[in-house]
């Protein structure tokens, strides 16, 4: 796995195992149940260090989203979107939105984890929208 310009901690390493794996798992604290992210030695709610790797649902929620319409790194060429989303299981990640730009009040609209290879051939948890919508 190349990965060359993430930088990547013990911790981290077997996150990006899973997304390479299309089935992108979080730590789940063993002794209460939240989910951890980014991934850390310990739960951030109760302090355990004891937690399993559970794939996660795929699903979740637009919190907020912009475009950028300035490039600021050659891999992301400008208009290029940023969505912040929680993810059903709680956490909440930075993405992009796949397929569509983000318009108007798309906050709370539903989504679900893609994955998107970049131009080194790594695969990016990237965000679509939902098919079904509340
Ligand atoms: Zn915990």
């Amino acid at each position: 796995m190349a990965y060359s310009r993430a930088v990547l901690s013990m911790y981290d390493l077997p996150m990006w195992e899973t997304i390479r794996d299309r089935r992108w798992s979080l730590q789940r604290c063993d002794k209460c149940g939240q989910y951890r992210y980014p991934p850390a030695p310990n739960c951030p709610n109760c302090l355990s260090f004891e937690s399993t790797w559970q794939p996660l649902s795929g699903r979740g929620t637009i919190l907020s989203w912009v475009v950028f319409h300035r490039q600021y790194l050659p891999e992301y060429p400008a208009p290029y979107n940023v969505v912040a989303v929680q993810l059903a299981e709680g956490p909440i990640v930075i993405s992009n939105l796949i397929g569509e730009e983000p318009q108007g009040s798309w906050i709370g609209r539903g989504v679900r984890i893609c994955y998107e290879a970049d131009a080194e051939g790594n695969l990016l948890p990237k965000m679509e929208l939902a098919e079904t919508e509340a």
